[in-house]
Order: C-alpha cells, then structure tokens, then sequence
C-alpha cells in the first residue's frame, strides 16, 4: 500500500515559520481517538514523520536541528510522534538519496506512517568493523537474486517487515565493490530470525539466517556492485542519528512500535501519549531562538542520590561527577559549535566521531559512579515489573533501576555505530593525516583475501 507523497515545496524561510504551521496543523489533525496507524498516515504523509526528506519525497526538506525542534513541538502539544525505528532513521533516508523514485513511492510512504518496520542485515559473525569483509552472497536467478549467509546484531528484526541488506554479488571484486544494497521482505521462508538475550534482560538483538532468501533485481538501492557507497550513506546517517540522540537501535522495546508485526497500528493512539505539558503562551520566535530548557541531567540524577545516602561528603565522587557535568557540557558545547559552522556552509573535521567516542566515555562514566553511589544496592536489577516494585519497596530507592539499567546498556554505545577503536583510527587516519593501517592491497579480489578459520 502506497502513500501519497506531499508534492508541495513548503517554503521554510525561519524554523519559526514552520513551528506557526505545524501547530496549526496539530490543532487541526490530532485526535487521540485515532488509531496508531490512522495518525501515523496524517503525520507521514503530510512530511511531519521525516521532516529532514526532501519535499516531494515525504519530508519538508529541512536541517536536522529544526527537525528536532519539530519532534519536541508534537510531544509538547501531547502527540504522539513519528514512528520511529531504523526504517526512519536509516533506511527512509538512504533511499531517498540513493533510491529511484519508483523505490521512493515503494518503500519510504511504508516507512514514514508506520505501516512497515525495517532492520538493518549489515553485520555478520566475521564482519562488524571490518564490514566490507562480509561473506553473504547473492546470486543472480533471472529477474531475481538468492541470498544464502548470516546476520548478527540484527536491531529489531524481530518485528521487522524489511530490511537493508547488504550482499556480495562479485567476490572477484576488490572488497568494497562488489557488494551491492538490498531492500528485502523479512517475511519470507529463507529468513529465519532468532532473539539473542541479552544481559539488560532484553532480547532486542538477532541473529539472522538466510537460507535462498529471494529479492528481485528491482529492489537494488543504488547501482548493481556499488552497495558499499550506499552502505556509508546509511552509516552517515546513522551517525548523525546518534549525535542528536536519535538512537532508536538501543532503546528497548516499549512504545508504539511501527510495522505489522510490533502489533500497535490498531491500537488507541491517545493510550500511548501522556497529558501535553502545560505550555505557556510563546511565539514562534521565542521557541525556536531561546536555548531550550534542559532536563535534569544525569550528573544532576546522581547528585541527588548521592545527598540522599551521604556520599556527596566524599571527595572523589565530587571529583567524578564534576568530571560527568563537564563533559555533558563541553559535549553540548561542540553540538553547538557544529550547528554554527554548519550554518555558515563549514564543518568540524571529524565532529561526530568526537561525538561519538565521548558518548561512550559519558556512559561508561556514569556507569562506574552510578555503581560506586549506590553501593552494594548495584548488585540489585529487576527484569520484570512486579520484581521491580519489590527493589523500590526494599530499598525505598526509585532511581535505583535508573542506575543499574545504565550499567548493564553501558557496554552498548561504544560499540554500535563503529566501535571507540574503529572512531580513534578514523581520526588518527582522516583527521590528523597518520599513516593507514596496513592490509592487502587494496584492488586484491575478495575472494583472493586470506579468511579466518
Ligand atoms: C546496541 C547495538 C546495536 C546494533 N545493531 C545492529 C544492527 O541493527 N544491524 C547490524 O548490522 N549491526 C548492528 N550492530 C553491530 C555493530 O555494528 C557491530 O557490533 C560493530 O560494528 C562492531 O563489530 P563486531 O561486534 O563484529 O566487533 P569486531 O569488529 O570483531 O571488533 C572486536 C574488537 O576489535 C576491535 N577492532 C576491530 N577492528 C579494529 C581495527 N582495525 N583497529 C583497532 N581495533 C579494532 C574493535 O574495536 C573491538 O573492540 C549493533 C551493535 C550494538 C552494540
């Protein structure tokens, strides 16, 4: 089923301008007695879901910050948002830069109302930060391709209805060509999706196998062995996503879910809102040239459990925390810095994996002290809401599944979206100008290249 794509060019000429018009158009169109799907179709099609696409091809064509600004407007009118998930943040926008128009119409009108979930078929058991290593083949059968290999850390693909797959298609190519990009149906008998537990208690993560899967030649995005281009599409975006907090790949499995099988489309859309926040009347100039209110940072979270048990005495969690406040802010100051330049047409070398490596040194920061804060309490983490209630009535501690739950995700930021060491030697490599690492050379054939095992 196909959206009808918004064909007008909006013009934008202040991000106020277009915060005036979505208000009205939110006072006009939401009804929380829709269903999910019902309002998801309102919000996609009229290039509110993915305001950073091209006009004409579902979006507004706007820069990534106003687009937040947009986000955080239909939250605070008490909304429910875009629908979420790596179709919106990576597969909607790859397509929509490297895609036809007729894949366009096919696949990002699913994406943007929510009628279709996508995951991301990149990584395999021998090819993670060395992706263009990976072995998946497809093989050419008349208007159709054969998949056979295997997908790990499959983000979702549990409820995914596509997927962005990538596969080789001429191993005689040096490794980064001959792979090319596909967009595949999961529902399919060659795909079998198995849940992977991990120590959060959730299952978010997959492995995945595909046994003669088939995609057609049509659903190619990008040309035929030039998928590793369109593969650093997507991972530019899905580092962008990143930075400006749009990680959707960690965030669990709660909320209204898109796509058929998260089961959510025909449900009450007001029963996955909360009431809107109380709003004071503001104009548009006001909301978009003021900073916007911060909440509570997590420094802030652990100061205030650490008053509550008498650790702020101690001086080298003081020391620790004036450590976690420095970096959020020197994080929110680069953010800003960026924004600036990027106005003016120029760039910070190497900004978001900066960004991202001090992501990592945050979490990993919060971690250790939330766990030095609250102590031998650390060892106490619910999987299940009623064990949960009896933690918070034992240790009389709401926050503490704050902590602990902080503690087990820790280990996954600074792996996902290129692992610290992968973002040190793109710096050290693009940034600074050392020399590269040293490998085979690089026209040498994939399928000459020494292998593992
Ligand atoms: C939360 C989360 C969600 C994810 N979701 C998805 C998803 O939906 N789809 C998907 O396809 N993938 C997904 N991934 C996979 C992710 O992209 C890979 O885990 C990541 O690229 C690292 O690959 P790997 O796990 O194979 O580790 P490896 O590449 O095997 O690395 C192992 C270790 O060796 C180091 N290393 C490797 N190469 C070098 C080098 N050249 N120089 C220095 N050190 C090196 C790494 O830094 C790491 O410490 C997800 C991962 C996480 C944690």
């Amino acid at each position: 089923m196909q959206g009808t794509p918004v064909t007008d060019t909006i013009e934008t000429t202040t991000s106020g301008d277009i915060i005036t018009e979505l208000r009205d158009w939110l006072s006009d169109n939401w009804d929380p007695e829709l269903t999910v799907g019902q309002w998801w179709e309102r919000l996609g099609n009229d290039g509110w879901a993915a305001p950073t696409l091209p006009a004409g091809r579902y979006g507004r064509g706007v820069e990534r910050a106003v687009a937040v600004q947009i986000s955080k407007e239909v939250a605070a009118f008490g909304a429910l948002g875009a629908p979420g998930g790596l179709g919106l943040l990576l597969a909607a926008p790859t397509i929509s830069d490297c895609g036809t128009p007729e894949q366009v119409d096919e696949y990002v009108g699913d994406i943007v109302t929510g009628r279709k979930a996508w995951c991301q078929l990149f990584s395999e058991p021998g090819a993670g930060s060395d992706l263009a290593g990976l072995s998946t083949r497809a093989v050419r059968d008349g208007d159709e391709w054969i998949i056979n290999g295997q997908k790990v850390w499959t983000s979702l693909g549990q409820i995914a209805d596509m997927a962005m797959l990538l596969a080789r298609t001429d191993p005689d190519q040096p490794k980064h060509s001959g792979i090319s990009y596909f967009a595949i149906d999961m529902h399919q008998p060659g795909i079998e999706v198995r849940p992977l537990r991990e120590m959060t208690g959730h299952a978010m993560f997959n492995e995945t196998f595909l046994t003669d899967a088939r995609v057609g030649n049509d659903a190619i995005i990008g040309d035929l062995n030039k998928g590793w281009t369109v593969a650093n599409v997507t991972l530019g975006h899905e580092r962008a996503g990143l930075g400006a907090g749009g990680g959707d790949a960690g965030g669990g499995l709660s909320g209204a879910r898109p796509g058929t099988l998260a089961g959510c489309l025909d449900k009450r859309v007001g029963d996955f809102v909360s009431a809107p926040k109380a709003r004071t009347a503001t104009t548009s100039a006001e909301t978009t040239d003021k900073p916007a209110k911060r909440r509570g940072s997590n420094a802030e979270m652990l100061a205030g459990l650490a008053r509550g048990n008498g650790k702020i005495d101690d001086p080298v969690i003081r020391q620790r925390l004036a450590q976690l406040h420095t970096l959020g802010e020197i994080g929110r100051y680069n953010a800003e810095r960026s924004k600036a330049l990027r106005a003016q047409g120029k760039n910070v070398p190497g900004i978001g994996n900066i960004a991202k490596l001090s992501m990592s040194n945050i979490v990993r920061l919060q971690r250790d002290l939330g766990l030095e804060i609250v102590g031998a309490q650390g060892m106490l983490h619910a999987y299940e809401p009623e064990d949960q209630e009896a933690i918070n009535e034992a240790t009389g501690n709401p926050f503490l599944a704050g902590v602990t739950g902080i503690a087990l995700y820790a280990q996954a930021p600074p792996i996902y979206g290129g692992t610290d060491q992968i973002q040190r030697n793109i710096i050290s490599e693009r940034v600074l100008g050392l020399p590269r690492e040293q490998g085979p050379a690089k026209d040498t054939p994939f399928s000459q290249l020494p292998k593992n095992g």
